[in-house]
């Protein structure tokens, strides 16, 4: 049997730049919790980029019924 592997994982937010709107990857800064100074490789401008919490730490909470 033949499986076709279509599994993309397109779980990182596509986030733009806003002033130049361009697509950034963020796997290029060393993102932590809270306010990260973000700059823009296509317009050299600086922004602050909020990361939340529950973004870089895995919900290992359980689930209760
Ligand atoms: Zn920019």
């Amino acid at each position: 049997m033949r499986r076709k592997s279509e599994e993309q994982i397109i779980q990182k937010l596509p986030y733009r730049c806003p002033y130049c709107e361009q697509p950034i990857s963020y796997d290029q800064f060393n993102l932590k919790v809270g306010e990260n100074e973000v700059k823009c490789p296509s317009c050299q401008r600086t922004y602050i980029k909020l990361v939340a919490p529950s973004l870089t730490e895995s919900d290992q909470g359980s689930r209760r019924q």
